[in-house]
């Protein structure tokens, strides 16, 4: 499946960013929110994947200041709070777009898909 890429990434307010896809897809983030779901090594626990940020600690007053490219694949945001290890890959940043297609989808995203295509395989 092709990953979708961000055409553009501006600042449409202070403590929001907007990226628009190349499908025409359009995710406004809270720059707060952005630093939730930062996925480094101090953020997310290496082993389990589990995120150690707790949902609603990161104040909301923290803002991005820098957003640099990495490679093709990512972006990193250096944020208010000095935190800068955190590299968002279009995929991660898609996947946490915080629109409300998005959320649906990713309540969707919980069921298991069973297609059976009609024959069984004995
Ligand atoms: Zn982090
Ligand atoms: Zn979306």
């Amino acid at each position: 499946m092709a990953i979708s890429q961000p055409i553009s990434i501006e600042r449409t307010a202070p403590r929001a960013i907007r990226i628009t896809w190349d499908d025409g897809h359009v995710s406004d983030f809270a720059t707060s929110g952005l630093r939730e779901f930062c996925g480094c090594a101090n953020c997310v626990d290496e082993w389990t994947g589990v995120t150690r940020i707790a949902p609603g600690s990161i104040p909301e007053s923290v803002d991005v200041v820098e957003c640099e490219h990495v490679g093709s694949y990512a972006v990193r945001f250096v944020f208010t709070d000095a935190h800068s290890d955190g590299i968002y890959s279009w995929q991660r940043l898609r996947k946490y777009c915080p629109c409300e297609s998005c959320a649906i989808e990713r309540a969707g995203a919980g069921r298991s898909e069973v297609s059976v295509s009609g024959e069984s395989p004995e």
